[in-house]
Parts: C-alpha cells; sequence; structure tokens
C-alpha cells in the first residue's frame, strides 16, 4: 500500500492559487494538474486502456448509475472489481450516480434517504440514495468515490438551491460513515448553484465532515461564463489547501486554465471524445471540423507538429473520408488525437508550474477559447 490520499503540493505559482501537485491512490500516483477521460459505460468510448496508457492518462472515470443499470454491479463484481473487468490497472475515479438520476432518471421521487426513480432505459423501479451509492462504488473498488449529492440545475432560485444544499450535506454526512473498498478515498461535493453564500457554508460544512479531497459541484449546466467561474472561486477559497479539489464537467480549456489559477487539480469531460465523434479535432490554438468540405484533399496531418499515432501517419483528407463513410477507425483516430491533445493540455500546464511560467502560459490562452 503506498498511503492512499496521500496528497503533496510539488510547487505553488507566486502570482495565482495555481498548484502543482501529486496524488497516491491504490492503483498509482496522479499527478496534478490533471484531466480525466470519462469511461461511461466502463470504456472510454472507442480507446483501449493500452491506447489510453500510451497517451499518458493516469485516471479515467467511471459512472456508477450507467454501470449499475447495465450490466448491473454483480457483474463486474463477480469479475473482480471495476479495473479487472475494464482491463484498466491505473487509478480509477467513480461518480454516485446522483448527477443521473437527477439528469436522466424518469419518475423520481426525493425523499430525505434518497431518491426513488424508473430506469431510463427499462423502466425499472430502482433507488439509489447515499447509502446505495457508497455500497455500489465499494463493489466496483474504484480509488476515488464521490458522495451522493443533488445536482441543482440552472437556472435554479435559492429556495430549491437552498434545499439541494441541504439534502447534499446530510448525504455527505451519511457518505462519509459508509464502508469504503480498500485504500478508497472519498470526495464530498460542494453544491449550492449560482449563490455564494450557498455556495461557501456547503463547502465549510463539507470540511467539518472532513473528506479526502473536495469536488466543484453543480457548475457548467447551462450558466453563463461569468457564473461558472464565480461558482468556482465561491467554492474553493473555503476548501483546505492541502487537500486535492476536483471540478466536476468543465472541459474547456480556457475555463480549466482559470480553474487551476483558482486552486482546481482535476478535471473531467466528455468534450475531447463526444466531439470526435462529431468529427471536431482539438490543436493547441481551438478547434475544427475535420470533416469540413475544405479538407477533402488536404494532406497535412490533423494537427501539424502533433506527434500522436493519428498524426504521425493519416492525413486530414483520410480521416475525414473515414468519417464521413462511418468508417469506425475515423472516429478512434480522432479521438485517440484529441485525448492526446487534452493529456499534452496538462502536461503543458504541469511543465509550467514546474519551470514557474504558469502566468506566461496563461497569458497565452486569453486570446484562445473552446467555444
Ligand atoms: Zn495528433
Amino acid at each position: 500500500m503506498n498511503d492512499p490520499g496521500g496528497f503533496e503540493i510539488l510547487t505553488a505559482d507566486p502570482g495565482s492559487r495555481a498548484r502543482r501537485g501529486r496524488l497516491r491512490t491504490r492503483h498509482g500516483t496522479i499527478e496534478t494538474p490533471c484531466f480525466m477521460p470519462v469511461g461511461t459505460q466502463g470504456s472510454v468510448k472507442a480507446m483501449s486502456p493500452a491506447e489510453l496508457e500510451a497517451i499518458g492518462t493516469q485516471v479515467v472515470l467511471g459512472n456508477t448509475y450507467h454501470l449499475a443499470i447495465r450490466p448491473g454491479i454483480e457483474i463486474v463484481e463477480t469479475c473482480g472489481g471495476l479495473h479487472p473487468f475494464m482491463g484498466w490497472t491505473r487509478p480509477i475515479l467513480t461518480d454516485s450516480g446522483g448527477y443521473q438520476v437527477f439528469s436522466l432518471a424518469r419518475l423520481r421521487t426525493i425523499t430525505a434517504r434518497g431518491v426513488a426513480f424508473q430506469s431510463h432505459i427499462d423502466g425499472r423501479r430502482l433507488f439509489l440514495g447515499p447509502v446505495e451509492a457508497m455500497a455500489l462504488q465499494r463493489r466496483l473498488g474504484s480509488d476515488i468515490a464521490m458522495v451522493f449529492d443533488e445536482c441543482a440545475p440552472w437556472p435554479c432560485d435559492r429556495d430549491y438551491a437552498c434545499q439541494a444544499v441541504d439534502k447534499t450535506l446530510a448525504w455527505a454526512a451519511i457518505c462519509s460513515e459508509q464502508e469504503r473498498a480498500d485504500g478508497q478515498l472519498v470526495f464530498g461535493i460542494v453544491q449550492g448553484g449560482e449563490y455564494t453564500d450557498l455556495r461557501r457554508q456547503c463547502a465549510e460544512r463539507l470540511v467539518e465532515i472532513g473528506f479526502d479531497g473536495y469536488a466543484v459541484g453543480g457548475v457548467s449546466v447551462g450558466e453563463p461564463e461569468d457564473v461558472l467561474l464565480r461558482g468556482i472561486r465561491d467554492s474553493v477559497g473555503v476548501l483546505p489547501p492541502d487537500r486535492p479539489r476536483y471540478l466536476m464537467g468543465v472541459g474547456k480549456r480556457h475555463q480549466m486554465l482559470e480553474a487551476i489559477a483558482n486552486g482546481v487539480d482535476m478535471f473531467d469531460c466528455v468534450i475531447p471524445t463526444r466531439y470526435a465523434r462529431n468529427g471536431t479535432a482539438f490543436t493547441r490554438r481551438g478547434r475544427y471540423p475535420v470533416k469540413a468540405g475544405e479538407y477533402k484533399d488536404d494532406k497535412r496531418p490533423v494537427e501539424e507538429g502533433c506527434d500522436c499515432y493519428a498524426c504521425s501517419r493519416f492525413s486530414r483528407a483520410y480521416i475525414r473520408h473515414l468519417l464521413n463513410v462511418n468508417e469506425i477507425l475515423g472516429i478512434r483516430l480522432l479521438t485517440l488525437h484529441n485525448l492526446h491533445r487534452f493529456m499534452s493540455f496538462m502536461q503543458d500546464v504541469r511543465q509550467a508550474l514546474d519551470a514557474g511560467s504558469f502566468g506566461a502560459y496563461r497569458e497565452r490562452w486569453t486570446e484562445r477559447k473552446d467555444e
């Protein structure tokens, strides 16, 4: 055992709250800031574990709600847990399923104990609350488990946001007392919508309960960028500096950079993989549609100067052709490139922090936006 939960800050940026850190988990060390590709159904769509490792993926995310519905946690457990089931030996973070219950499931009845709902796949009646969510994550054997919370929508009036915070806190306290998998870390989640005082109160109370790390939830739910960034600042400002901080569901690079400058360490988002399936490539400077007609005879790689496998070997013209005729390889190559770009982005951020040049790196991004 390598002291799971140990979090070391290697360097702190003098010009912002950004920090370069290292989080130890049972399945290995995570260098932060880091980006976590999303493996919703026990797979980062279109990528094999070997491909993910080759581009420097340190940790992936698994969705408890989806895995509980299909194939069912019993089956994953029979196969030895989520790591052996998906053939991934590095760290895994699982969400609690709360977000999906509130966004996907039908006919919800919310009580103090949790949420009764109908599966969005086959209509089965199911129940998920803090006790159930932690038990499922224990059985999956993830390295980092998330508490069961209520993610309020946007816009959301103050009364509703307040009630969501109350439930989130009561559930967080229950989650903190549940049995865990060997070496499993548990992160609390700050909610509170766009209300500064609610976010601060929520963060303060979570810190009193005490978690291995803290996440900022309920952001990137359709609100304007200034509200999103304020929500991050309001939440992070109260969190203890010696614990990792995870911003849930934000994957636009200029927004991640601002979050890093405000002290966030970990990110997850479906942007690089989902956009690849829509034929969009990310580059150092932004993004563009490889599928567009203007690239039909373009012999250059998806991104000039990129050393990923897709760019080392194939042209835009070829990848565009594959995408247009729905060849699986087209999606695979573009997903590989996009994830490589995001991994390189975080590597660049870590290097800049190590070298004391994060301010200059951030400056270079002020003119660019992932919109
Ligand atoms: Zn590439």
